[in-house]
């Protein structure tokens, strides 16, 4: 399948062609010719996958076939003002030969900020893409207005759950009008987001891009040991090996301000990512990553989601996740567009079992090296029988996939990019 099969207007083919994306990814496949047919969507899908492009592209192409004069008619809520920022970049990109516009509005700043993006909700955008909190303050001062929207995203809807956004996500729903397209995207589906998809979409057609297997560049290696050894056995890593960029997951956020310390105590350059830190501080702190001028970032799953980074070499489980697909959600940060990188996993004795239900999802067990004889003993775990994964099964029956080849042994990020 090409771009071209969808037959979008000209000038969006230009703005594909010029973002260079040659062919369409998975979910691109999928969702396009759904919300061309006006479909509303619920889509498993998340970050890396090409998703934000997959409801850009068939909502600018209806939006320019409308003509209706630069009326705001696509809504997209986000949950943080980087993937709002993200997508206002990628919407500028595709739409850059139609004329149409995009604004993203979000939180944090000064007032000059605010002001600027009241402004700019003034001046006619065609796509207003927003975080639920800032959307809300705009909506009560009533220089927002959402009678016309014609299209409403959710992207990351999970994560804005996560968030505690439930309420203000209704709250502006309760604006826009009834007769509209809705389109929810989330990398999971627990009970809670499907209650909210029953509640604001109409019969939707329903999508699963499970990402069960991570791609074939990633080295994956475990090591076995007992938790005192983990942080001396990351420093050890760092000092050692030759990463330029490295990205290290905790579960938890106080473990990530404890081994952040540690870090830098050891003379490494690193830096948590977490939601203490100023919208700008997390900018600054995700720029540097970037530029690689940090070489090190740590932080809990919400950066996995968040995080579009090319070129990340080392990826380091601090703890084993508890959901085996955010495992391959988290590696993913590595080796992607098919080059190579190297994951590591450190296991406790308690998360022992967590891998084996990583291991189960991926089909094979992962490489485990040796602890370094400097860090003492290593710990003989008890091994525990093979048992079955235990999901939720609400979940697992929806992941069941709908449409196409989604699931099963592919990777399914875009090729290249
Ligand atoms: P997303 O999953 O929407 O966050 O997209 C991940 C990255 O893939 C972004 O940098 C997109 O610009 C890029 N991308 C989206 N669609 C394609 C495509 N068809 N071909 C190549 N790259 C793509």
């Amino acid at each position: 399948m090409t771009f071209h099969d969808f037959n979008f207007n000209e000038h969006l083919t230009e703005g594909i062609l010029s973002m260079g994306y040659q062919t369409p990814t998975p979910i691109q496949e999928m969702a396009i010719p759904l919300i061309l047919e006006g479909k509303d969507l619920i889509a498993c899908a998340q970050t890396g996958t090409g998703k934000t492009a997959s409801y850009l592209l068939p909502v600018l192409h209806k939006i320019a076939l409308a003509d209706e004069g630069h009326k705001t008619t696509a809504l997209v809520l986000a949950p943080t003002r980087e993937l709002a920022q993200q997508i206002d970049q990628q919407a500028e990109g595709l739409a850059y030969f139609t004329g149409l516009s995009s604004i993203a509005i979000y939180g944090g700043g000064d007032g000059i900020v605010y002001e600027q993006q009241r402004r700019g909700i003034q001046n006619k955008v065609d796509i207003l893409i927003g975080t639920p909190g800032r959307l809300i303050a705009h909506l009560q001062s009533g220089v927002l207005k959402l009678d016309h929207i014609k299209y409403l995203i959710l992207d990351e809807a999970d994560r804005m759950l996560d968030m505690g956004f439930l309420g203000d996500i209704m709250r502006i729903i309760g604006d826009v009008p009834q007769h509209r397209q809705t389109l929810l995207f989330s990398a999971t589906m627990p009970g809670p987001i499907r209650k909210l998809a029953s509640s604001i979409l109409k019969n939707p057609e329903q999508i699963n891009l499970a990402t069960s297997q991570p791609a074939e560049g990633i080295s994956q290696q475990i090591y076995k040991l007992h938790n005192d050894q983990k942080s001396r056995l990351v420093v050890k890593l760092l000092k050692e090996g030759s990463y330029a960029s490295t990205i290290i997951f905790a579960n938890t956020k106080d473990e990530v301000k404890r081994l952040t310390r540690e870090l830098k105590g050891s003379g490494i350059k690193a830096n948590a990512f977490h939601s203490d830190f100023e919208q700008a501080e997390r900018e600054q702190i995700l720029l540097d990553f970037k530029n690689r001028a940090l070489p090190v970032i740590i932080g809990t799953d919400a950066l996995s989601r968040g995080i579009d980074v090319e070129g990340i070499d080392l990826v380091i489980n601090y703890d084993v996740p508890a959901d085996p697909e955010d495992y391959i959600h988290r590696i993913g940060r590595t080796a992607r567009a098919e080059t190579t990188g190297t994951a590591i996993t450190l296991v406790n004795e308690r998360d022992n079992r967590k891998l084996k239900n990583i291991e189960e999802l991926i089909g094979r067990p992962i490489v485990q090296n040796p602890v370094p004889s400097e860090l003492g003993e290593a710990p003989v775990f008890k091994e525990h029988k093979h048992h079955k994964r235990r999901r939720d099964n609400n979940r697992s029956k929806f992941r069941k996939k709908k449409h196409g080849n989604s699931g099963g042994s592919h990777h399914a990020g875009p090729k290249s990019h």
